[in-house]
């Protein structure tokens, strides 16, 4: 089952991603958007780059969580089976996405890893795929062990990145929606404004709004920003979001100058 659901959620991702990068071109929220192709290319390049790492480790993820036996019991072992124990799976695997982000603004070391994906200037759908290739080696690494207590298995993990991946393609886009539709779908998912907040330059604000799937954890913990951002605002971060060091070099070698 893993594999044509890994199919599914590839084209699913690949399909939204398309789609936003055309309505986001046909109804932009930042209007000054002169270069997205060179914007797209340095984006799509660190993602190509961060390809090499994930393929492998997702590989061995995989089969270790199709092949080990649990020495403790999980803490989905703990709600009944079926649906009921999927959903709580998912939960569980989103509640670790928003520790692990947050942790990432709240660690210095792991800040100079995922402050790449900060320093971009111009917030669109090919952000998503913005990340430092030492950030995306730490996440995979780490989540194994959050994978085995939780205990999902690989097709529970396949199924969460289907759910998540346009989700995250969806929030960092550059889609202007009316504030009515951003505030209803915000009840249950991050929205873009949520995101963009969470793209400030300002500290106070980008240290905020840390959901992937759910918004409800930044609900819960007393993380959610809602202040407005206005298209003239710049996003990125202080002396480190330039022209000159927006390329593939500069900001492989980020996180090592400091
Ligand atoms: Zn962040
Ligand atoms: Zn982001």
């Amino acid at each position: 089952m893993t594999f044509p659901l890994q199919y599914t959620a590839t084209a699913l991702a690949a399909g939204a991603g398309l789609l936003l990068w055309i309505v986001e071109g046909a109804m932009p929220f930042f209007r000054d958007r002169s270069s997205r192709g060179r914007h797209a290319v340095l984006n799509l390049g660190l993602a190509a780059t961060n390809l090499l790492i994930i393929l492998p480790i997702d590989l061995v993820t995989v089969l270790i969580l199709g092949n080990m036996k649990p020495v403790i019991p999980s803490l989905s072992s703990l709600v009944p089976g079926g649906l009921t124990r999927t959903l709580a799976i998912l939960l569980l695997l989103d509640l670790w996405m928003y520790l692990w982000h947050r942790l990432n603004h709240e660690t210095p070391l792991l800040w100079r890893f995922h402050s790449v994906h900060h320093s971009d200037p111009q917030l669109d759908v090919t952000s998503a795929w913005r990340f430092h290739p030492g950030e995306i080696a730490l996440s995979g690494v780490l989540r194994l062990p959050v994978l085995l207590l939780i205990g999902a298995g690989p097709e529970e993990l396949v199924l969460y990145n289907l759910l998540m991946t346009p989700v995250i393609e969806f929030h960092h886009s550059n889609v202007r929606l009316p504030e009515a539709t951003d505030r209803l779908l915000r009840t249950l998912l991050p929205t873009p404004l949520m995101h963009r907040i969470h793209h400030s330059i300002l500290r106070n604000e980008h240290d905020s709004n840390y959901g992937a799937l759910l918004s409800v954890w930044d609900r819960l913990f007393g993380t959610l920003h809602l202040a407005g951002v206005e298209p003239s605002k710049p996003l990125g971060l202080n002396g480190e979001s330039g022209f000159e060091r927006q390329r593939l070099g500069a900001l492989l070698s980020k996180p090592f100058s400091h």
